[in-house]
């Protein structure tokens, strides 16, 4: 998959706002990861940061710009396709980071911070929205999320971004994470679902 930017949304459910104790936002809250910081849910062991504080799993909803973005585009027109990912964050640094108002770099951007399953074709965001996304660690079921009780829907993030930043193909747009989010350990085995269908596995190493 020949990735190009990668845009994040930040603070994108209600219950997750609230969980962390932040502020419901009026308009998408956009971040971005280097595309050095990709790495992919094989079933192998991952390497994470160590002594940096805690590293939060943040599963989501992840969507792909597979055609050229016209104005006045629809989303259905333009994502070809769609996986699940992890927004890994250094919770204890973005801390920091939030109380000096400095970007969120340093917390987001690290090597194997964004983690994606396999991507397969994109359902329309009608399924999309009737269908569950789960995180699994060791197999306990740690979040699950909908696309239906997103803050900002498709169709508002991707106009947002597109307004701001442009948007193209080989984007990739991560749409934000549910409540439940938590930290890793070493020897975690994480799994990623998409209603039943497991789309990805790792292990964490620290
Ligand atoms: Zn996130």
């Amino acid at each position: 998959m020949d990735i190009k930017n990668i845009f994040c949304v930040g603070r994108n459910y209600a219950k997750h706002v609230e969980e962390l104790g932040n502020e419901a936002p009026s308009k998408p809250m956009i971040f971005t990861k280097p595309t050095h910081s990709v790495t992919y849910a094989d079933g192998s062991s991952i390497t994470f940061p160590r002594q940096k504080g805690e590293i939060h799993y943040e599963i989501e909803l992840v969507l792909y710009i597979g055609k050229p973005v016209p104005l006045n585009f629809e989303v259905d027109d333009i994502v070809t396709k769609m996986a699940l990912g992890i927004d890994f964050t250094l919770r204890d640094v973005q801390s920091t980071l939030k109380e000096k108002g400095h970007p969120w770099l340093l917390a987001k951007g690290f090597r194997n911070a964004a983690l994606l399953t396999e991507f397969w074709n994109f359902p329309g965001v009608k399924s999309c929205e009737e269908e569950k996304f789960t995180l699994l660690q060791n197999d306990k079921t740690v979040q699950t999320g909908q696309a239906n009780s997103m803050i900002f829907d498709f169709q508002a993030l991707l106009e947002y971004i597109y307004e701001n930043f442009s948007l193209g193909e080989g984007d990739v747009i991560f749409t934000g994470t549910p409540e439940g989010v938590g930290p890793i350990r070493h020897g975690d085995e994480f799994r990623l679902m998409w209603g039943k269908r497991e789309k990805g596995s790792f292990r964490v190493k620290l």
